[in-house]
C-alpha cells in the first residue's frame, strides 16, 4: 500500500506542474477532492502520451522526420566479413536484396540485423532505425534522446495507471 501512495503523490506533483502549466482546474470551488480516485480518472483521462505525440509532431514536423543514427553508435557497429559458410546459407541484405557473397562486409545492428556495410550507412545517415524491425539506434540529437525518454516515461506511467486502476476497480 505504502508504494501505491508514494507512486500516487509522484503522479500528484506531475499534475499539479501539469495544471500549472494548462492553467486548467482540476476541481470546482468548494469541490471536496477524494484525491486518489480523482487523481487517477484525470491521469487515465489526460493523455499524457498524446501530449508528446503532439511535442513530437511539433519538433520534427511528423512521425516520418527522425534525425540520423549517431555517429559514434555507427562507428561501433560490430563489422564482418562473409565466410564461405555463411555464404552457402544465401541469406539476402534486406536493403538491396543481394546475397552476402564470400568476403562482403557485412554490419550487425543492435538487433542483430546484418546489412552490407555499403548498404546500411547510407540508410543509418538518414534514419536511426533498424530498415527491418525499427530497432532505434542512439542519435546525437538532444531533443530527440530527450523526448524519446518523455515518451519512454509517460508510457510506464500510463502502464502503473491502468495496473493501478485495475487494482482498485478490476
Ligand atoms: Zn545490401
Ligand atoms: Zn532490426
Amino acid at each position: 500500500m505504502l508504494s501505491i501512495i508514494i507512486l500516487f503523490y509522484s503522479y500528484y506533483y506531475n499534475m499539479a506542474s501539469y495544471f500549472d502549466e494548462h492553467d486548467c482546474e482540476p476541481l470546482a470551488d468548494g469541490q471536496q477532492p477524494d484525491h486518489l480516485l480523482h487523481m487517477a480518472r484525470l491521469l487515465l483521462d489526460s493523455g499524457l502520451a498524446a501530449e508528446w505525440e503532439l511535442e513530437y509532431g511539433r519538433i520534427f514536423g511528423g512521425d516520418s522526420k527522425v534525425p540520423p543514427a549517431s555517429k559514434e553508435a555507427v562507428k561501433n557497429l560490430p563489422t564482418s566479413i562473409i565466410t564461405p559458410t555463411e555464404a552457402a546459407l544465401e541469406k539476402k541484405c534486406p536493403v538491396c536484396i543481394g546475397l552476402f557473397d564470400e568476403e562482403d562486409e557485412v554490419k550487425t545492428l543492435p538487433c542483430k540485423h546484418r546489412f552490407h556495410t555499403n548498404c546500411i550507412l547510407p540508410w543509418l545517415e538518414k534514419v536511426n532505425s533498424c530498415p527491418l524491425c525499427r530497432h532505434e539506434l542512439p542519435t546525437d540529437d538532444p531533443d530527440y534522446e530527450n523526448l524519446k525518454k518523455h515518451k519512454a516515461r509517460a508510457k510506464q506511467r500510463e502502464y502503473e495507471l491502468d495496473t493501478l486502476h485495475n487494482s482498485m476497480f478490476g
